[in-house]
């Protein structure tokens, strides 16, 4: 990623003692990995996913290395889910029929969820896992930020 891209930004914020330091999204949690950041408050981070399946693909963790989804409990759990609310309706505007789900499992040990804007299952078989240039990753990031940047 380019060092100068200022909508590239670093997360300094959060308490430390529960990330794990070969974890990729603890990198990007403590602010060693730059994301694209569509929502953040104490306990949750959302940001563009690099190999997106459609424009807008977001990934949302919990800021602490929970390996597995099934262990997110209690009012963290709440939490995560009304942020799901918060990321999908900024998702919105890419006039998709359904901003779905996704919790897969097999790539990352840190607890996360898809939200991916599609309008059919066919949109949804399109799982490249190719990177795309950072110029349209920072479009889509300023598409839907553009009301609050
Ligand atoms: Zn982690």
């Amino acid at each position: 990623m380019e060092e100068n891209n200022n909508n590239l930004q670093n997360n300094g914020n959060c308490d430390n003692n529960n990330l794990n330091s070969d974890c990729v999204f603890c990198k990007i949690i403590r602010g060693e990995t730059p994301c694209f950041k569509i929502y953040e408050n104490e306990h949750v981070l959302a940001f563009l996913d690099i190999r997106p399946v459609s424009q807008g693909h977001t990934i949302i963790i919990p800021k602490k290395h929970i390996k597995n989804y099934f262990d997110i409990e209690g009012e963290l759990f709440s939490k995560i889910n009304n942020s799901l609310k918060i990321v999908k309706n900024k998702l919105q505007i890419f006039n998709k029929k359904n901003i779905c789900q996704f919790i897969i499992g097999f790539d990352i040990d840190h607890a996360h969820i898809h939200l991916v804007p599609a309008n059919d299952m066919i949109e949804l078989n399109n799982f490249k896992n190719q990177d795309i240039p950072m110029v349209e990753l920072e479009n889509t990031y300023k598409k839907i930020m553009e009301d609050e940047i």
